[in-house]
């Protein structure tokens, strides 16, 4: 087989030795003579797999006990709709920090729902979303703050929370989920959709502190917090494949010594290629404040559209696949997400050393 590096912001790279494992227990899950995807969802085969899949990612964040681990669907996106239904109780009043397209599409999502009011508390929008707004100030009467903590189209982070009263804060870490150590208890509540740094597509986490949904009125099932806690996410059928592979990339992490080594090998592979794009004269990356710089996804242009066209061809042909920017800001994107090895990173700074070249 090809030994092919996948860039892509997501689906994104899984790890080898998790593919090679599904792959061996397809066909007979745990000698039941049924893959994971045949068994009932009401079997201790089921309840047992999802079961320790939430105790492993409680121990890779630090999950306290006053918080609930949701395995639900819809996508990072849904959440733009279920926060503000679940959270937004007393005000019914949402800030945001407009850091960039994901963290709009979750405003305006919100903005969408009747009764609520968005409000943006901070921008960046000055500087084209190259950086994030820091040392926000927020009254008191917002429900909760929304905070975009990586952003995937424009390659920017927040390392730290730009936040620090009393108002909740929910982050969008889908990014950057499990790649970066953050303190749960900063947060009221995580969402972060599986398939960028966690496993397929199909699954989004939800990691929530109960109290802040208790006097959430009475929602339909699949919109409630509440139900869904009740019923450990499987009040309707769960998408069990996605949480047997999240569960199996959790035991993977756990292996390689959790977040914190994930995170140190994260620096050590952004560094190698933000330390190329500095020196190059042909590369360049539009977030130039290194603070702002994100871990998992870095952006990157010649400059010149016809060049980077050309770069994007050249380098899928070199096994160097997906570096096409997100549509919207164009260039080049590599994504470097846990799963990622550094040797692909160092395969790409010695394609580009070579492309640049050639250039002239
Ligand atoms: N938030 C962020 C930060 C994202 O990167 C994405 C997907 N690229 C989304 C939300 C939307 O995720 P989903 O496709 O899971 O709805």
């Amino acid at each position: 087989m090809t030994q092919v590096y996948n860039f892509a912001a997501g689906p994104a790279v899984l790890p080898a030795e998790v593919l090679r494992q599904v792959q061996s227990e397809l066909i007979s899950y745990k000698n039941s003579g049924m893959s994971i995807m045949e068994i009932s969802h009401r079997s201790s085969l089921y309840t047992d797999m999802a079961f320790q899949a939430e105790a492993d990612l409680r121990k890779l964040m630090n999950i306290p006990a006053e918080y609930d681990v949701l395995f639900l669907q819809g996508g990072a996106t849904l959440q733009f709709a279920l926060a503000p239904l679940n959270l937004a109780n007393k005000y019914h009043k949402i800030a945001f920090a407009d850091t960039g397209h994901w963290a709009q599409r979750a405003q305006e999502d919100g903005q969408l729902l009747s009764g609520y009011t968005t409000e943006v508390a901070a921008s960046s929008k000055l500087s084209n979303y190259t950086e994030l707004p820091s040392g926000i100030e927020l009254a008191k009467n917002y429900d909760y703050l929304h905070l975009t903590m990586n952003n995937t189209i424009e390659g920017t982070m927040y390392k730290d929370l730009p936040y620090k009263g009393d108002v909740p804060v929910v982050g969008d870490l889908s990014s950057i989920i499990l790649g970066q150590e953050y303190n749960v208890n900063d947060f009221g509540m995580i969402y972060a959709g599986a398939q960028k740094n966690i496993g397929p597509a199909g699954l989004t986490i939800v990691i929530v502190k109960h109290t802040l949904f208790e006097e959430a009125p009475e929602l339909p099932a699949m919109f409630s917090y509440a139900k869904q806690a009740a019923k450990h996410s499987a009040l309707n059928t769960p998408p069990v494949f996605a949480i047997y592979v999240a569960g199996l990339v959790f035991k993977w992490l756990l292996q390689q010594g959790g977040v914190s080594q994930m995170q140190r090998r994260n620096e050590e592979k952004a560094q190698l290629l933000y330390d190329y794009l500095d020196s190059s004269k042909l590369f360049s990356t539009p977030v130039t404040e290194k603070k702002w710089r994100s871990l998992t996804n870095i952006p990157f242009v010649t400059g010149d559209k016809a060049i980077d066209k050309r770069f994007i061809v050249q380098a899928q042909a070199n096994n160097l696949l997906n570096l096409k920017g997100h549509r919207l800001v164009g260039g080049m994107r590599a994504s470097l997400y846990n799963a990622f090895p550094r040797t692909g990173v160092e395969k790409l700074i010695e394609f580009m050393q070579k492309f640049e070249k050639a250039v002239g």
